[in-house]
């Protein structure tokens, strides 16, 4: 079954999904660098895509919001095709579609967040609009970010290595340049036990802080196999946040 877009329902059938408490997901990506080899528009695709196959597969009812494309990205911005909505543009976005949700009936709101750089400011709109408008929102992401606490499978991973550019070659193949995938270890973050990546301080950073191509991880040897397999696992557990999310109340 294909997932039910919001975009796609009539007034009338969205007011239907509501009576029945219906998650709305929201799927929030960037258009940021992704190193030499992947597309500006990497993190919306993997977002989208976990975000509509994991609909797709639910069992409870569940619609997908139109994907914001474009949110937090100034950690990139010093790369051409960068482009970043500010907190002070995306708060109010933001607060507009959880107002729109309330008006309809919707009380449950997840972001299926694809981006890293947006997560700090998507709990904050998560706290926000349950202020605001009573919802009762969550913060999800196909994978949890390295720098958040997430655990990478293979090698070390912030940005557009092993497992992005996996993901990528099972969704998107024809958009990746892997004749000109290069890697930027940042090796000497291991001389610190405290500061760092999923360390207990963190620090702030920009992608040009590790090295001129943007990667920050090792995509060589990436390929679609695995990324088939990581998909899934995104997949899978999205679905299974979506179970619990439809039966929890505060
Ligand atoms: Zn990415």
């Amino acid at each position: 079954m294909k997932a039910p877009l919001w975009q796609e329902l009539t007034s009338g059938e969205l007011a239907n999904l509501a009576d029945i408490d219906a998650i709305a997901v929201l799927p929030i990506g960037s258009i940021e660098q992704h190193g030499p080899h992947l597309p500006l528009g990497t993190d919306t695709i993997i977002a989208e895509s976990v975000a509509h196959t994991g609909i797709a597969k639910a069992t409870m009812p569940t619609v997908a919001l139109p994907t914001i494309s474009m949110a937090l990205s100034s950690e990139h911005i010093w790369a051409k095709g960068t482009i970043s909505i500010p907190p002070g543009q995306l708060f109010p976005l933001l607060d507009s579609i959880g107002a729109a949700l309330a008006r309809a009936g919707i009380k449950r709101l997840v972001f299926l967040n694809g981006h890293g750089g947006n997560s700090a400011a998507l709990r904050v709109a998560s706290r926000e609009l349950r202020l605001s408008y009573g919802l009762l929102t969550f913060v999800a992401h196909p994978h949890i970010p390295v720098d958040q606490g997430g655990a990478t499978s293979g090698p070390f991973e912030i940005h557009a290595g092993h497992q992005e550019t996996s993901i990528m070659l099972h969704l998107r193949p024809e958009l990746v340049r892997m004749e000109l995938a290069e890697k930027c270890v940042p090796h000497w973050l291991d001389n610190y036990q405290m500061v760092g990546f999923g360390k207990p301080v963190s620090f702030g950073w920009t992608s040009d802080d590790f090295g001129k191509n943007g990667v920050i991880g090792d995509p060589a040897g990436a390929n679609a196999a695995a990324g088939a397999t990581a998909f899934l696992r995104a997949v899978n557990s999205f679905q299974s946040a979506l179970e619990e999310i439809a039966r929890f109340y505060l």
